[in-house]
Order: structure tokens, then C-alpha cells, then sequence
């Protein structure tokens, strides 16, 4: 079964004033799942995510869970054929910041350039994969594309594992592919196949019941902070990033050379990194090293260090408490229980004094670098935009994914749209008309690829 190229080509030109009316409608619902106030919204953009499905010609039902719902449906053709579900949400990023030019929440299209908070994150790379999948039904491609919209992926998925466990509404798919990642450079498209993990922890020191004068008590008087920037120390260098806590590489997987190759072809500029995030230097600037470290190493981060005097000038306190931040993003094969346990364990040992307390935690996840289903994302990229791909990790985490991983122990792979100027999470958020018709047909050409695949699983 292969696509008629011609067919697809009209097919995406003529969907264009829908893609975009839909478009429009889905950015003008401030989905905002992180403000309560916007609860109501959540349940129009739920609504109205099922009516477009249903208007496309799928069958659709919004699945309740203790929190907000997720959106389900999609096409079963045939029991026999293999079945894909395409996992994006609908829930967006608050949009406050200043920078905004436009009204967040109402649609602008100029010329194909589409701006409003969730046009990009994550509603315009939804409806691409939606009306792609529209397509291969029309071809009457031999595969069952189901979807899968979450409205609470920008507040870590909260009910994503228990919404699963309702497997009739969401029944287990061959395998996933996720559209909500981010390329390296317009042009390039770049796949992620692994993600870090994280674990954060607190830890707190009382050393008194109340502040007291350095120049009456100092000296005999213990130092919290101090106390606090000694363990940090002993957990990190500072210099290097190398995390000193006994055990904590064990069971790290190194990066083979060729995916470091692979890294380095997808476009990644350290120069560009540099700018991108304001940096005046590096803890190195070779590229093979900085995508090693951001994408496939694990790191010991200080976020915070509470206590004390934090007025103008110095006031000579000797503090009665303090608190370090701190977190550790993971790579396979580690483990965020492991990892705070290795953390207690050297912390106790340092200081039996201060209190470690645990805070978020998400497993890392790493999918396939090579094999059919990789090869399926290559030939759909390369055929929607006309570039191989390069498969690269992601430094970030999407609680979702490993979900998935862990309910259904399928393959997942991604399939992201998105571009860097595109804004993810910043002011003047947009997607383009290039990203869309591109990912219509890639997804498409994925979707036609899968149909072909003889062990399904
Ligand atoms: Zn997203």
C-alpha cells in the first residue's frame, strides 16, 4: 500500500480553511489547565476537541478522571490491522508575560503564520496528525489510528496513568507516536527518542529556635547555610558538574558513538545555545560534549538556598535554619527512587542533622534509536519535509510518555512539529502553515508506513 502522492498533495492544499478554522476555534478557548479559574474552559475545549473529532468522521468520547478529562477517539477500521494512537493535549501555558503583541487567546493568522497561546504547544501539531489521519482513511489504509488529547500534560499529568486504566474507552495501541517536541532548527527535523528523568529534594537545617547576633554568639554558634553549602559541595563539583553522591553512575547508560554522531547532525549550534539562553560561558564549548550533557547525562542542580539575610547590606546574623533546592535529572537506566535513596543515604552520613525531603519525580525513558518503527519515522519526515531526520534525546521530561511506556509496553516514538522560534511556553507563542502541511503529510506517509509493517506485536 503506498500513498498516492498527488492525491495527498491536493488533499492537504484543500484543507487548508478548515485546518486553520479549527485552528482558530481551539486557541480562542484559553485552556489553561494550570489556573483554576479556567476549569470551565478546560471542559469546552474537551467539548469541542470530541465534536471535531466526530465532524472528521471518528468516533469519539471524553474519558472522565479525577482531574480534567482526556479526549479519546479516533478510527478502528478493523480488528486485524495494526492500531497506532497519536498522543498530543489540549491543555496550554498561562500567558501572561508582557512580551505579548497580540491578544493570546485570539487567533491571528497572517498568511499562514498562526499566533495564539497553544498554536504550536500543542493544538496545531494535534490537528495536523488529525487530519492526516483523516487521509489514510479515506486511502482506506489497513491500520487504526486512534487519538489521545490530554488537558493536564502543562501540570505533569496528574490523572494520565489512572485515565489508562480505562482500557475500553483507551484500548492498548501497537504502539504511540507523540507529536510535542520541539527540532533543533527550522529545516532540520530532529526526533527525539529518549527522555531525562528528575527527582527534586529539600533539604532543611535547624540549628536554633530563632536568629541570633554573630558578634555574641559567633564562632560557638553552628551555621546552617554554611552547613548546607558544605553538603552541597560534597554532592557536586561545581567546576565540572560531576555528581559526587557514592553510587550515582552506576547505572548509567552511556551514549554509543553513533547517536553522539547523530546528535551533532540535527542541527544543534553551541553558539546558537549560547544565545538562546542568555549564557556568557559554558562548562565546555565542544558540541559533541554539550548535547552529551544536556540530552544523555545526568545532573546534580542547586536551585535555591533559603535562609538567613536577604536585605540591602549586611546584617550579621547567625541564621537558626536554612533550606537547599536541589534536583537531579536522570538517564537511563537510573531511577528516581534509587537516586534519592543514594541522596539520603550520603546526606545522612555527611550530616545526620538535616532533614532530606523528596519532591516531584519522573522516571526517565528511552525509546528506540534504530529498528523498524524508527525507520517508519525516518521515511514519513523525509517525505513530509524532505529531510532525514536526526534522532536526538531530550533534556526535559513528559510524564505522559513514560506512562504510557508502563501501561502498555509498546513502542513509542515522536513525531514533533514544532520549531524553536515557535515559542513553546514564551510570548508571541505561533505555529506555521510550513510545520503543518508538512506534518499532514509526514503523518500520512507514518501512518502508511505502519499499515505496511508486517509484525505488528
Ligand atoms: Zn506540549
Amino acid at each position: 500500500m503506498t500513498l498516492n502522492h498527488d492525491q495527498l498533495e491536493r488533499y492537504v492544499a484543500v484543507s487548508r480553511a478548515r485546518f486553520e478554522d479549527l485552528l482558530g476555534q481551539m486557541v480562542e478557548i484559553p485552556s489553561v489547565s494550570m489556573d483554576p479559574a479556567r476549569s470551565n474552559d478546560i471542559r469546552r475545549m474537551a467539548t469541542m476537541a470530541k465534536q471535531v473529532l466526530t465532524d472528521l468522521g471518528g468516533e469519539a468520547q471524553i474519558v472522565e478522571t479525577d482531574g480534567y478529562p482526556i479526549v479519546a477517539g479516533g478510527w478502528t477500521t478493523g480488528p486485524d490491522q495494526p492500531t497506532v494512537t497519536v498522543y498530543n493535549h489540549l491543555d496550554v501555558q498561562p500567558a501572561q508575560e508582557p512580551e505579548w503583541k497580540q491578544e493570546p487567546f485570539a487567533f491571528k493568522n497572517e498568511n499562514g503564520i498562526y499566533g495564539g497561546r497553544g498554536a504550536t504547544d500543542d493544538k496545531g501539531p494535534a490537528l495536523s496528525a488529525l487530519f492526516a489521519a483523516r487521509f489514510a482513511v479515506e486511502q482506506d489504509l489497513p491500520i487504526n489510528v486512534r487519538f489521545l488529547w490530554e488537558l493536564e500534560e502543562e501540570i505533569g499529568s496528574p490523572h494520565f496513568t489512572d485515565g489508562l486504566k480505562n482500557r475500553e474507552a483507551i484500548p492498548r495501541p501497537n504502539s504511540v507516536i507523540v507529536s510535542d517536541t520541539i527540532w533543533i532548527a527550522k529545516g532540520r527535523p530532529a526526533m527525539p527518542y529518549g527522555l531525562r528523568g528528575l527527582i527534586g529534594a529539600r533539604l532543611t537545617l535547624r540549628t536554633g529556635s530563632k536568629d541570633a547576633h554573630s558578634g555574641v554568639t559567633g564562632g560557638a554558634a553552628r551555621n546552617p547555610l554554611a552547613e548546607l553549602m558544605d553538603v552541597a559541595n560534597a554532592c557536586v563539583n561545581a567546576k565540572t558538574g560531576e555528581v559526587k553522591i557514592p553510587g550515582f553512575y552506576q547505572d548509567v547508560v552511556q551514549p554509543t558513538k553513533a547517536e553522539i554522531k547523530s546528535f551533532l547532525k540535527s542541527g544543534f549550534q553551541v553558539k546558537r545555545f549560547k544565545e538562546a539562553y542568555g549564557f556568557h560561558s559554558l562548562r565546555t564549548d565542544d558540541p559533541a560534549e554539550v548535547t552529551r550533557r544536556i540530552w544523555a547525562a545526568p545532573t546534580f542542580e542547586i536551585h535555591g538556598l533559603t535562609g538567613g539575610y536577604h536585605g540591602p547590606g549586611v546584617k550579621t546574623v547567625v541564621p537558626s535554619h536554612g533550606e537547599l533546592k536541589v534536583s537531579m535529572r536522570l538517564v537511563p537506566n537510573q531511577t528516581p527512587e534509587k537516586a534519592f535513596a543514594l541522596l539520603n543515604k550520603y546526606v545522612a552520613k555527611l550530616n545526620p542533622d538535616i532533614k532530606v525531603e523528596r519532591e516531584g519525580m519522573l522516571h526517565p525513558f528511552k525509546g528506540s534509536f534504530d529498528g523498524p518503527y524508527v525507520e517508519c519515522v525516518r521515511r514519513a519526515a523525509k517525505a513530509g519535509f524532505g529531510k532525514e531526520p536526526a534522532f536526538i534525546r531530550e533534556g526535559g521530561s513528559i510524564g505522559a510518555v513514560v506512562t504510557m511506556q508502563k501501561a502498555w509496553k509498546v513502542p513509542i516514538l515522536f513525531l514533533g512539529l514544532s520549531l524553536p522560534e515557535h515559542g513553546y511556553h514564551a510570548p508571541n507563542e505561533y505555529f506555521d502553515w510550513g510545520q503543518a502541511s508538512g506534518g499532514m503529510k509526514a503523518f500520512a506517509h507514518y501512518f502508511a508506513e505502519l499499515a505496511k509493517m508486517k509484525d505488528f506485536g
